[in-house]
């Protein structure tokens, strides 16, 4: 079978793409610059390609491509290319696969855990409401699944995938470590706040599981089953890699560093992952101690 992924050449791309070869599917990456690639080792085994003219006989789609939301401020401009970097890469996608004679018969689709929007310590899972439209991560996450099930009106299985925040050799995980490398980590104003998290190679299996499963569809949690407070996150991080972690790092600093993203890490989100648990599927790193155990020793 061939897959092809949007942002594969991304921090989830470029994990998920091994397991797929593994699993003998041949890939085929769209990236703005091919040749920027060439040289990463995975994706020297891939099919890179600029234009979906260049693409068929595809049999499943995995679509994560958008600018980085961790980047830059949110500016207004920046929001702009949030969005619209992903609903142009869907709506593209939608006017190939209508042309396509060979039509894939699945779409896995990007989403956030954003969905659901800031519910202080509620418990959410795939039967929760989306949270205020008012809040920019919501109207992202709804306006960018509302597209993708559109794939449905021509014959395809649709899963959005409401992914955490994923830990791995790169992405957030790594940008949280230099202040307890320095023994200056802390949790984030009250520290009760959820955080809501994977394991990288869980979630490129879990990926992998509903691209197999071919009788789930719709909206999927990639979270540990067991999300944690920020304070139990610090301490965890604090143990794992023998540092103190008395600082508390206040709201006012946090929102001037980085701007409204700063809502969501002070807000936090309680999410599980109950279709998945439901289906079967099971964990490597259920809990954020053995995540980060596996990550960081
Ligand atoms: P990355 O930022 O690592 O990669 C995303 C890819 O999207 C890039 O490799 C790039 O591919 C492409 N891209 C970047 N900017 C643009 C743009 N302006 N227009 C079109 N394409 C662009 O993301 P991740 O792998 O970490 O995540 C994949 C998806 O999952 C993202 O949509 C992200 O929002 C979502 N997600 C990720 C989480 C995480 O913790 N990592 C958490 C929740 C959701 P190229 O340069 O080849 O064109």
């Amino acid at each position: 079978s061939q897959v092809l992924i949007t942002g594969g050449t991304g921090f989830i791309g470029r994990n998920l793409i091994p397991l797929l070869q593994a699993k003998g599917y041949k890939v085929t990456v769209l990236t703005r610059s091919a040749d920027k690639y060439k040289a990463y080792p995975v994706l020297k085994e891939v099919r890179l390609v600029e234009s979906l003219q260049d693409v068929n006989d595809i049999d499943v789609v995995v679509n994560l491509a958008g600018a980085n939301l961790a980047a830059k401020r949110w500016s207004d401009s920046y929001k702009e290319t949030i969005v619209n970097s992903r609903l142009n890469t869907t709506e593209n996608l939608l006017e190939w696969i209508k042309q396509q004679e060979h039509k894939p018969h699945t779409l896995i689709n990007g989403s956030a855990i954003g969905f659901y929007g800031a519910r202080g310590n509620e418990e959410l899972d795939e039967s929760s409401t989306s949270g205020n439209g008012s809040e920019f991560q919501v109207r992202l996450c709804t306006r960018w699944e509302d597209a993708a099930y559109r794939a449905e009106n021509l014959g395809l299985r649709v899963c959005c995938i409401r992914t955490g925040v994923v830990l791995g050799h790169e992405g957030a995980l790594q940008q949280m470590l230099p202040p307890f490398k320095f023994g200056l980590g802390g949790k984030l104003g009250s520290g009760n706040q959820y955080f809501s998290w994977i394991h990288i190679s869980d979630h490129v299996r879990a990926v992998m599981y509903l691209i197999k499963h071919s009788e789930l569809q719709g909206a999927f949690n990639l979270t540990a089953p067991e999300p944690v407070t920020n304070y139990g996150l610090t301490k965890t991080l604090g143990k794992v890699l023998g540092r103190p972690t008395f600082a508390t790092v206040p709201e006012f600093a946090l929102k001037l560093l980085v701007g409204e993203l700063a809502k969501m890490l002070l807000t936090g989100q309680r999410v599980y992952p109950k279709k998945l648990m439901e289906s079967g599927f099971t964990f490597e790193y259920p809990t954020l101690n053995e995540a980060l155990q596996d990550l960081l020793n």
